[in-house]
C-alpha cells in the first residue's frame, strides 16, 4: 500500500538556505564593523518614543521575511545598545565581551547541546572549563564546581550547599525546622544584595542576615563580627556561615580574608567568598597576597562575564568538598537514569550540582577565550584595569576641583567634583548633573553611588577596551561639564 503523499511538511528551517547564509554573513560583517568603530561612536543614546512604541507591539500572527526581521533589528535595537562594549563604559560592573567569545556563543547556539547530561563533547568541555576555573583560583583539583548564569546564581548555589551541610540535622530532607534554632549568616553592610536575597530564598529570612559594619576602607570589621557571633551563640542561635566579599560592588573593597577564614574556623562556620567581581584580581600580583585566603574558602562564587570579559551570561561556583556539593543537589528521577554506555553514558549529570536542569553550552566561550589568550594575558588585562583605576585616582588627586570619595581598591575609582561653600545637597545635584550629561552626550558611562552620605561618580573598570587616555578624557570632560554649571 502506498503512503498518501503528504501535502507539505512544515519546518522552521529556511525556505531559501542561500538567502539565510548570506544574511548570516551580513550579520557577522555588521558586528565586526560595530566593534571596529566602537571607539568613535557615542556610548549611549536615548531611545526615541517611536522605537519604544515599535517594541511594544503585540505578537505577530504571521511571519515575515528574515531580511526584514533583520532590518527591524538594525533600525530599532542595534543603535540603542547599553554601551558596555564601549571603551568608556564604567557603570555598575559590566564586562565588555570579545569577538571570539561572541563567535563561540554562535557556535554553541548552533550546536545547541543541552549541556546537563549525556555522552557528548560539550560535557567534557564544561568539565574542563570548571577545572580551569579551579586552576585560576588555585582550588584543589578534587573540589567541584558548576557554571551558572552569573554571580547571583553562583552565590545562592554555594549558600544552599552551606545550609544543607550544616550539622547532622538533615536540612535537605526535613527543611529548616530540623535545626534546633535559627541559622544565622554573617556578611557586611557593603555585601551585594544577592546574598540577602539568597538567604531569603533558602528559608533563612532577612532577619537571619547579620550585616556587620565596615571600616574607613569599607572592609568588614572583624571585631564586630566576632562580637556578633558570640552574642548570637549566647542567645542559643546557630551561626553557620560567614560571607566575605573580595571586591565589593560599591568600592571594590576587600574584606579581611585571612581573619574571616580564621574566625570561620574558630567557630566551625562555613566560609563563603563572594568574588563575583573581584576574585579574578588574584591574577594581578598586586592583589594575589591579599586574596590568598580565597583558596581556603569552603565555597567561592565568581563571574566570568565581568573580569574574564566573556559575553553574558556566565558565573561559576566552586565548592571545596565535592561530596557535600553533590549531596545538596543530586536527585535521579526515572527519566534521568544514567547508563554506562551510549548517549546516556559518560560524566555525572551536571544537574546533580545545581538547581538548573537544562543548560546551554556556555562553557564554549570560556574554553575558546582561555585558549585564545591564555592565563598570562588575562592576568595582564586585569592588572591593566587596576592600573587604570589608580591612574584615574592620580588625576583626581592632582586636580584642585576633584576629590576621591573612597580609597581605590581593585579597578573601582569613586570621586566627585567639589566646590568651596557648596553644601552636600548642592554637591549631590552638581555631580548628578555631571553624570547625566556625560551619559546623555554619549561621552562616558560611569554610574553613581552614595558613600558616607556623599553622592559619588563611580568608575568600575572591567573593560578590555579601555586605554589610559580614556581616563584623561573622562577627567577633562567631568571638569568641563562641572565648570559649565554655575548654579544648581
Ligand atoms: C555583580 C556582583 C554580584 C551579582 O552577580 P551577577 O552576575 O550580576 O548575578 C554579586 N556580588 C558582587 C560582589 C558583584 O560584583
Amino acid at each position: 500500500m502506498e503512503n498518501p503523499k503528504p501535502k507539505k511538511d512544515l519546518t522552521l528551517d529556511p525556505e531559501n538556505w542561500d538567502q539565510m547564509r548570506e544574511l548570516g554573513h551580513q550579520m557577522i560583517d555588521d558586528l565586526f564593523d560595530y566593534w571596529q568603530s566602537i571607539r568613535d561612536q557615542k556610548i549611549w543614546k536615548p531611545i526615541p518614543a517611536e522605537v519604544k512604541d515599535f517594541l511594544d507591539q503585540p505578537i505577530p500572527e504571521t511571519g515575515q521575511d528574515p531580511n526584514e526581521v533583520y532590518e527591524d533589528f538594525k533600525k530599532y535595537i542595534f543603535p540603542y545598545n547599553k554601551g558596555n562594549v564601549h571603551p568608556r563604559f564604567f557603570a555598575w560592573i559590566q564586562g565588555t565581551g570579545t569577538p571570539l567569545g561572541t563567535l563561540a556563543d554562535l557556535l554553541a547556539s548552533g550546536m545547541n547541546p543541552n549541556t546537563t547530561i549525556g555522552e557528548h563533547a560539550a560535557m567534557y568541555v564544561d568539565r574542563q572549563v570548571v577545572n580551569w576555573c579551579k586552576q585560576l583560583m588555585n582550588f584543589p583539583s578534587e573540589a567541584s564546581g558548576i557554571l551558572v548564569s552569573g554571580g547571583s546564581m553562583a552565590n545562592i548555589t554555594a549558600l544552599t550547599v552551606a545550609r544543607n551541610s550544616f550539622g547532622e540535622e538533615k536540612i535537605r530532607q526535613r527543611g529548616l525546622k530540623a535545626a534546633s534554632a535559627q541559622l544565622v549568616l554573617y556578611c557586611s553592610v557593603e555585601t551585594h544584595s544577592c546574598i540577602q536575597k539568597a538567604a531569603e530564598i533558602i528559608g533563612l529570612g532577612t532577619d537571619a542576615v547579620r550585616k556587620i559594619g565596615v571600616n574607613d576602607r569599607f572592609e568588614m570589621k572583624v571585631n564586630e563580627l566576632e562580637t556578633q557571633i558570640q552574642s548570637d551563640l549566647s542567645q542559643g542561635l546557630l551561626p553557620f556561615c560567614v560571607v566575605g566579599t573580595s571586591g565589593t560592588v560599591n568600592t571594590g573593597a576587600i574584606d579581611p580574608m585571612e581573619e574571616l577564614l580564621a574566625i570561620s574556623r574558630k567557630y566551625g562556620l562555613w566560609f563563603h567568598v563572594d568574588g563575583a567581581y573581584g576574585a579574578l584580581a588574584k591574577l594581578d600580583p598586586n592583589y594575589s597576597e591579599r586574596l590568598k585566603a580565597i583558596e581556603a574558602a569552603d565555597s567561592l562564587a565568581f563571574d566570568l562575564h565581568k573580569w574574564l570579559y566573556v559575553p553574558y551570561e556566565v558565573g561559576c561556583t566552586l565548592i571545596r568538598d565535592a561530596k557535600k556539593h553533590r549531596e545538596a543537589f543530586a536527585i535521579t528521577p526515572n527519566y534521568l537514569l544514567q547508563e554506562s554506555r551510549g548517549l546516556s553514558g559518560g560524566l555525572d549529570s551536571i544537574n546533580n550540582y545545581g538547581f538548573e536542569l537544562s543548560r546551554g553550552f556556555k562553557a564554549l566561550k570560556i574554553w575558546m577565550s582561555l585558549k585564545e589568550h591564555g592565563r598570562e594575558k588575562y592576568a595582564k588585562m586585569i592588572a591593566q584595569n587596576n592600573r587604570q583605576a589608580e591612574y584615574l585616582a592620580d588625576l583626581v588627586n592632582q586636580h584642585p576641583d576633584l576629590e576621591l570619595t573612597a580609597p581605590v581598591s581593585m579597578s573601582i575609582t569613586c570621586f566627585r567634583m567639589k566646590r568651596a561653600d557648596w553644601d552636600e545637597d548642592q554637591l549631590r545635584r552638581l555631580n548628578r548633573e555631571i553624570l547625566l550629561r556625560l551619559q546623555e552626550e554619549g561621552i562616558a558611562s560611569p554610574s553613581s553611588t552614595i558613600l558616607k552620605g556623599k553622592y559619588t561618580l563611580r568608575v568600575a573598570n572591567v573593560n578590555q577596551r579601555t586605554r589610559m587616555k580614556d581616563m584623561d578624557l573622562l577627567v577633562s570632560e567631568v571638569v568641563r561639564i562641572g565648570h559649565s554649571i554655575h548654579t544648581i
